[in-house]
C-alpha cells in the first residue's frame, strides 16, 4: 500500500481539478474513503486469508470491477438524490481506481489484481519509485514511517502540488480573460 495521506492526496487533487463545483468536505471525505477503502482488504489477515489469495490483501479489492462497484455504490448511498449525482459518482469511482494505480508503484509488497475476475494475476507498473508503506499503524510509527511519507511527497505530494498549481493559475487566467473582456 501507499499511505492514507498518498490515497487522499490524490483523490483530494483529482476532485479539484476534475469536478472544482463540488469540493466541499464531504465529498472531499468520502472520496477520501473512497480512494483509501480497498485496503480495508488486511483486515482478511485477521481471518486467516492469505495474502497471495485473490480474496486477500491487494486482491480482488485493488481491481478495476471493484473500483466500479464500490465507487457506484458510494456514489447512490450519498448521492442518488442531488443533482451532482453523476459527477459523484464518476469522482468515487476514479477515486477507488486511484488506489491499485498508486499501489502498482510501490516498491514492496506483492502486486494488484487489477484485471480480477477475469486475471489473477498481480501486476505492477514498471516504474516503482514510491516506498511501500508498512500495514500497521505501529509499523508507520519510526523511521520507515518517515521514509514512506519522504517518498510520497517527492512522487505523490509534488506532482498533485504541481498540478493543482497549474489547473489553479490556468483557471484565475480563463477567469481574468473573461471579465477583461468588452
Ligand atoms: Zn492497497
Amino acid at each position: 500500500m501507499a499511505s492514507i495521506f498518498g490515497h487522499v492526496a490524490a483523490s483530494s487533487t483529482l476532485g479539484y481539478t476534475a469536478f472544482p463545483k463540488h469540493i466541499r468536505k464531504a465529498t472531499i471525505l468520502l472520496t477520501g474513503f473512497c480512494a483509501f477503502a480497498p485496503d480495508l482488504d488486511v483486515l482478511g489477515f485477521r481471518f486467516g486469508i492469505p495474502y497471495e489469495s485473490e480474496w486477500g490483501h491487494r486482491g480482488w479489492t485493488h481491481s478495476l470491477v471493484f473500483a466500479f462497484v464500490f465507487g457506484s455504490l458510494m456514489a447512490w448511498l450519498f448521492f442518488r438524490e442531488k443533482p451532482e449525482f453523476r459527477k459523484m459518482w464518476l469522482w468515487c469511482i476514479l477515486s477507488t481506481a486511484s488506489h491499485p494505480l498508486l499501489d502498482m508503484m510501490t516498491n514492496g509488497g506483492r502486486g494488484c489484481a487489477l484485471w480480477w475476475p477475469f486475471s489473477l494475476e498481480r501486476i505492477f507498473f514498471p516504474f516503482r519509485p514510491i516506498q511501500v508503506s508498512p500495514m500497521s499503524i505501529g509499523g508507520f510509527i519510526g523511521k520507515w514511517g518517515m521514509v514512506v511519507l519522504a517518498s510520497e511527497m517527492v512522487w505523490i505530494g509534488l506532482p498533485c502540488l504541481v498540478l493543482v498549481m497549474i489547473v489553479g493559475i490556468s483557471r484565475r487566467f480563463a477567469q481574468k480573460k473573461q471579465t477583461d473582456s468588452p
